[in-house]
C-alpha cells in the first residue's frame, strides 16, 4: 500500500510525499494522497531526513546505569565483560529491541552496530523495522586467530540470510584487540567481497602511545598498512588522530564516527579534531556509543553537546556551524553511512518534526535542531513507507521495556 504524507513543511514549504513500495515516489508542492493510499495530515510539521547512529552497540542498554563511573579499561573489565561473558541470544534481542525503539523516538532510522550474538540484534532489526550495518566484535588477542575467522565467516552467514534492513559488516573491535595478522585477513576479506568494516581507533592517548611503542606508527598508519583503512571503513571515535593522520584518513576515504558524549563520560581528555577533520576533507559521522557509556541513545540530544565540545575546544563559537552539524548527523557528508535523503526514488525514510514542538517553532530549524531540540521533537517516525511511530507512539513500547528490564535483571544489572 502506498503511503502519502500531506501539509508537510520542507524548506519553508508546504509539500506532500507520496511512498509506494519503500521508496519516495513523488515529493513537492503539488504532490497529495491517491485513492486507496493511507494519509497523514502533517499538520505544519516539518518533514526532515532522519539521523543515522554511525556508532553503537544496541543491546547494551541493559547496561545502561550500571557502568560505574570508570575509566574505559577499568570499565571493560570490571563492569562489562564479565556480565557479557553470560549473554545469551534472547538478552541481546531484548536489548536491541529496547534500544530500536529508543532510536525509532528519538529520530533515528539507520545505525551502525558491533555486538555479541549479532543475529539476534538483526532480528530486533527487522521486528522493529529499523536499518542497521552490523558486525560481530571480532577479537583474538587472548585467543585465536583460528577462531576469530570462524566467528567472522559465522556471524557473516547468519546476518546475509536477513533483508535488505541488515548490511552484514566485520566489526574487529580495536587495534589493541585484534592481532596484526588478523586484521590483515580483514582489509583481504572486506576489499574481496566489498564488505563494510567498523574498527574503534584512538579512542585513548594510550591507545595511540601503546601502538607506536608496538609498531612504531600511529593507529591510522597502522591500519593502513594492514589494508583496513579504505573508504569501506568506518573509525569509531578518532579523537587522537594526528593531522598527518586526518591526512591520510581523507586521502583513503574513510569516514571517522564521533562519539562526544561516551568520550567525555569515559573521559578520555581529549575532543574528535573536527575543525581540522573538515579541513583535511575527512567524512564525518556521529555516534551515541554504546548505551553502557552515554547512557542514551538519543542523537539529536548528543548533537548539541558535539557542536558544543567543537566550539568550547577551538575557543572559536565559528568552529562549526548549525547547518553543518545537522549534516553530520543524518549522515549527509559520510555516504558510507547509507543516509538516505528526501528525493524521489530513494529509501522512504524520514522524520515529521511536531509543528507544536515549543523548541522548534521560532529561529532558523537548522539551529533548533541543534541547540533547542532533543529527540523528543519526533512525532513521527517513517521507514520505507511504513508508520513506524505515529504522533508520538510506538506500538509495544510497555512490552519491549518489560522485556528488556527481564533479561538486564536476570544478568544482574
Ligand atoms: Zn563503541
Amino acid at each position: 500500500m502506498a503511503l502519502t504524507v500531506e501539509n508537510a513543511l520542507l524548506d519553508g514549504e508546504r509539500v506532500g510525499v507520496r511512498c509506494e513500495d519503500g521508496v519516495i515516489a513523488a515529493i513537492g508542492t503539488e504532490v497529495s494522497a491517491e485513492a486507496g493510499d493511507e494519509r497523514i495530515d502533517a499538520g505544519g510539521a516539518h518533514l526532515v531526513p532522519p539521523l543515522v547512529n554511525g556508532h553503537t552497540h544496541a543491546a547494551m542498554t541493559l547496561f545502561r546505569g550500571s557502568g560505574g563511573d570508570l575509566p574505559l579499561m577499568p570499565w571493560l573489565e570490571e563492569k562489562i565483560w564479565p556480565v557479557e561473558a553470560k549473554l545469551e541470544e534472547e538478552d541481546v534481542y531484548r536489548g536491541a529491541r529496547l534500544a530500536c525503539a529508543e532510536m525509532l523516538r528519538s529520530g533515528t532510522t539507520r545505525f551502525w552496530d558491533m555486538y555479541w550474538h549479532p543475529a539476534a540484534t538483526a532480528r530486533a532489526v527487522e521486528d522493529a523495522g529499523i536499518r542497521a550495518t552490523i558486525g560481530a566484535p571480532l577479537f583474538d588477542l587472548n585467543g585465536s586467530p583460528k577462531k576469530l575467522r570462524e566467528a567472522a565467516h559465522r556471524s557473516l552467514e547468519e546476518l546475509e540470510a536477513f533483508g535488505s534492513h541488515v548490511t552484514p559488516a566485520l566489526a574487529p573491535h580495536a587495534i589493541y584487540t585484534v592481532s596484526e595478522d588478523s586484521l590483515r585477513w580483514i582489509g583481504e576479506l572486506s576489499a574481496e567481497r566489498g564488505l563494510p568494516v567498523q574498527i574503534h581507533l584512538s579512542e585513548t592517548e594510550k591507545e595511540v602511545q601503546d601502538c607506536i611503542a608496538e609498531h612504531g606508527e600511529r593507529p591510522a598508519f597502522y591500519l593502513d598498512r594492514l589494508g583496513v583503512l579504505t573508504e569501506r571503513t568506518a573509525l569509531a571515535h578518532g579523537v587522537w588522530l594526528d593531522p598527518d593522520e586526518l591526512a591520510l584518513v581523507a586521502a583513503r576515504g574513510a569516514t571517522v564516527v564521533s562519539n562526544p558524549v561516551a568520550n567525555m563520560k569515559l573521559a578520555v581528555g581529549g575532543v574528535f579534531p573536527y575543525p581540522a577533520a573538515r579541513t583535511a576533507g575527512v567524512r564525518v559521522g556521529l555516534g551515541t556509543d554504546g548505551a553502557g557509556s552515554n547512557d542514551s541513545l538519543d542523537l539529536l540530544a548528543d548533537l548539541k553537546t558535539f557542536a558544543l565540545v567543537q566550539k568550547h575546544a577551538a575557543a572559536d563559537p565559528t568552529a562549526i556551524e548549525a547547518g553543518e552539524a545537522w549534516a553530520v548527523a543524518t549522515g549527509a557528508d559520510a555516504p558510507l553511512l547509507g543516509a538516505t535523503k528526501l528525493d524521489p526514488g530513494a529509501p522512504a525514510d524520514f522524520l515529521l518534526l511536531s509543528a507544536r514542538s515549543p523548541e522548534l517553532g521560532i529561529g532558523d530549524l537548522d539551529a533548533d535542531l541543534v541547540y533547542a531540540a532533543s529527540g523528543a521533537a519526533v512525532a513521527t517516525t517513517v521507514v520505507a513507507g511504513r508508520v513506524l511511530m505515529r504522533e508520538g507512539e510506538l506500538p509495544g513500547l510497555d512490552e519491549i521495556v518489560a522485556r528488556a528490564a527481564e533479561r538486564a535483571g536476570r544478568l544482574g544489572l
